[in-house]
């Protein structure tokens, strides 16, 4: 294992079961949301709009779409609201006018409001693009609530040693790693056997191999039980999401690569199990709503109320867990690969992946075609040099950038 993971025997550098950096006093507590117009964002500020008085918005950011984040601006009352495309500073002024929100734009805007001390940050950009302003949040050592898998899978290492660092508390946002923090708590790093994350195993699931191959962009974005973006959802329908999130928990709590594995499970309601060395097996159940995850990340150690669902097991009456199949799914295998190789193999799977599902979703490429674009990058990458040992931040961004543009070649030599 190459670098990657705290390791069995180390402590566990997520936020302790008594901290609470989040919950300072009865005033309200600040937020800043990255990635405000999308799913976990829209989520995020569906709670806080519940909640009264408790919180109030510091910023809330978005890619390019102007009229999503002035409207959620404005709706949550926020200080101030940073657009990602620089060119869009104008357009986004125009939109807050007669407000005193205050307009900004581009990367470095993004990353400047993220580095602004708030109680908490919810990351929850898409891809990798969300490394430096999640990084920036960190570096303010307050909490931080990670939807944002991707920063972990690219920059693992040294988005670790930052939060260990600064002091950050860090809270899995990602509801299988959300379920494994609260089961473990301050659970001692030897007493854990095993970390098993369950997948829904996306709308393929019962799907023949020759059938995914036909299967259209509405069939992949058709999933069963999670409503969530675009990418993220690819990710589920391939089952790369999966692998992602392995990738993701090795970061995240103290054990090796294998520990850790999966288990398909339809319904959704089992998210993770850890299992102890004294057999026992501890799990947590809840509706598939984010609501809950991030309810718990915006307000641990206490728990606030979420309109979720609430969980009937007599009206489910069945709860069923199935072996991934990594034929039919071979993102799996992939990206287990990658993390078993460590160093800036996860990084070079990541950029590539983000690369194909973005081709996929443009109709240049098939489902199956997303994984042999990401294992025929890595392999370009192993013969070009490019899987080093863990590294900093700028030789991991630039793997990252150097794999993208290897990826756009091998697809564009494809299609
Ligand atoms: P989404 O596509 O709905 O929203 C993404 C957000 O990021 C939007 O606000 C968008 O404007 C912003 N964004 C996209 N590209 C950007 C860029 N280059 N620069 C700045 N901002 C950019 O995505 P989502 O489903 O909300 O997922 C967000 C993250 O949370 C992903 O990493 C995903 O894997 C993770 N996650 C999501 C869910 C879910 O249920 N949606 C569950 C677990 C984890
Ligand atoms: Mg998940």
């Amino acid at each position: 294992m190459g670098g990657a993971g705290a390791g069995q025997g180390e402590t566990m550098a997520l936020a302790g079961p008594h901290s609470a950096k989040g919950n300072t006093g009865n005033r309200p507590q600040r937020l800043t949301v990255l990635g405000a117009t999308g799913s976990i964002g829209a989520s995020t500020l569906d709670l806080v709009a519940r909640s009264g008085t408790a919180f109030e918005v510091f910023a809330v950011t978005a890619n390019a779409n102007v009229e999503a984040l002035a409207t959620c601006a404005r709706d949550c009352g926020a200080e101030r609201a940073v657009i990602g495309d620089a060119t869009l500073y104008k357009a986004l002024k125009d939109a807050l006018s007669g407000t005193s929100i205050v307009a900004a734009a581009g990367e470095e805007a993004l990353i400047e409001a993220a580095s602004v001390p708030v109680d908490c940050t919810i990351a929850a950009i898409v891809g990798a693009a969300g490394l430096k302003p999640a990084l920036a949040a960190v570096q303010t050592g307050r909490r931080l609530g990670l939807a944002n898998k991707e920063c972990l899978v690219s920059a693992g290492d040294v988005f670790m040693q930052e939060v260990a660092r600064t002091g950050c508390e860090l809270i899995p946002v990602d509801s299988e790693h959300s379920a494994a923090f609260q089961v473990l708590k301050d659970a001692a790093p030897e007493s854990i056997e095993r970390i098993v994350l369950t997948a829904s195993g996306g709308p393929f699931r019962d799907w023949p191999i020759e059938r995914i191959a036909t299967a259209t962009r509405a069939d992949a974005l058709n999933h069963p039980n999670w409503s969530m973006g675009s990418k993220i959802t690819v990710d589920s329908a391939t089952m790369m999401n999966k692998g992602l999130e392995l990738i993701e928990a090795l970061h995240l709590f103290p054990v090796a690569t294998n520990q850790l594995g999966m288990l398909v499970h339809p319904q959704s309601i089992v998210h993770c199990l850890v299992s102890f060395v004294d057999g026992s097996v501890l799990a947590q159940m809840a509706e598939p709503d984010m609501r809950t995850p991030i309810a718990l990340a915006l307000s641990w150690p206490q728990r606030m109320a979420a309109p979720t669902k609430r969980l009937d097991l007599a009206e489910i009456s069945q709860l069923t867990f199935e072996a991934a199949d990594e034929v039919r799914f071979p993102a799996i295998r992939i990206a287990r690969a990658a993390m078993e190789r460590g160093g800036t193999a996860p990084a070079v799977l990541n950029a590539a992946n983000e690369i194909a599902v973005a081709a996929f979703l443009d109709g240049r490429l098939r489902v199956p075609d997303i994984a042999v674009m990401v294992e025929e990058t890595l392999g370009m990458a192993d013969r070009e040099g490019l899987l080093a040992d863990a590294v900093g931040l700028e030789a991991v961004i630039a793997c990252d950038h150097e794999s993208r543009r290897l990826c756009r070649k091998i697809v564009a030599g494809r299609t």
